[in-house]
């Protein structure tokens, strides 16, 4: 090697120029190991033979500016490298976490005999080792400091509120039955008790035939028939994200099939008593958030919002 005859310039060129591959090596390094005292003023084994320079740089000092920063600033390191001859030396900073690929940081060179503040990057919360290394004598020599350990706090985001079920404020529209209908009594409402389930809607008691109307704009996502339940109904997804379940329609009424665009006050169906009824009427479910489209999807009470309907 004649690099021992160069000047340290050329040296620090050198070292650039092999920076890539001695750093490329330290793959190996367990920054949970701490460095032994005598590592800093020694060789440490690489397999590489000690070759020993004048000015050789070593690590006399390294310090987190804060070993606690919150998510989203950037943790810093004050590091002190004396050398005798020189005027900086090559820098790397291994960020480990575990459960995660070390962040190797290339601080780059870094200039002696003074304290250097080195910020490093932006980290994910969580706890991390942070070991400094420095080159040493060769770009074989890697000088490791001591384990210092960081913590990234998360930030304390405002948990977003669980979207409740409750009834949205009353929008208007039109009322889903044409004609003289009654809202009925207790047995009518929503929550009632039915055979083996809840009443999930409200009926609306009117004569047979009377059109049953979309409330609100939207589109048709089902129309469908149950035999032993909803009888011919309609289900269509308003604009506004609300679906509307409308039951019991006559026989060969609908208006509409599935994927038909609706506006207010179009017809879907005439007013019936099929499926599982005793008697005309239309019952009428609203569902916020998808009819049963998951499990965890539920119908709010839609007597506040017909009422408003028919109000207007
Ligand atoms: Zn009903």
């Amino acid at each position: 090697m004649n690099r021992l005859l160069l000047s340290s310039t050329a040296v620090t060129a050198a070292l650039l120029l092999t920076s890539a591959s001695a750093f490329a090596g330290t793959g190996g390094v367990d920054p949970d190991q701490p460095t032994p005292p005598g590592e800093q003023s020694g060789g440490v084994g690489y397999g590489a033979p000690l070759v020993t320079l004048p000015g050789k740089p070593r690590l006399s000092a390294q310090k987190l500016s804060s070993r606690t920063i919150k998510e989203g600033s950037r943790a810093s390191v004050v590091v002190r490298i004396n050398r005798s001859k020189g005027t900086s030396a090559q820098v790397k900073i291994a960020i480990a976490r575990k459960g995660a690929a070390t962040i190797n940081f290339v601080a780059g060179r870094v200039t002696t005999n003074r304290s250097q503040l080195i910020r490093l990057p932006q980290l994910a919360a969580g706890s991390y080792r942070v070991t400094v290394s420095i080159f040493g004598a060769s770009a074989q020599e890697i000088i490791r400091g001591g384990v210092m350990r960081l913590t990234v706090k998360s930030k304390s985001v405002a948990k977003p509120k669980p979207t409740p079920p409750a009834t949205p404020s009353p929008t208007s529209g039109v009322f889903p039955v044409r004609g003289a209908y009654s809202f009925g009594g207790d047995g009518a409402r929503f929550g009632a008790g039915r055979t083996g389930h809840i009443h999930e809607g409200q009926d609306l008691t009117g004569n047979s035939g009377l059109p049953v109307v979309a409330p609100l704009a939207g589109e048709v996502r089902f129309v469908d028939y149950q035999a032993d339940g909803a009888g011919r109904y309609v289900v269509m997804r308003a604009n506004n994200g609300w679906d509307m379940f409308f039951a019991h329609c006559q026989y060969s009424s609908a208006a509409v099939k599935a994927g038909d665009k609706v506006k207010a006050g179009d017809r879907l169906c005439l007013l019936g008593s099929t499926g599982a009824s005793s008697g005309p009427h239309l019952h009428f479910e609203i569902w916020p958030n998808g009819w049963r489209d998951s499990p965890g999807t539920k119908p709010i009470d839609p007597l506040p919002q017909l009422k408003k309907w028919a109000a207007n």
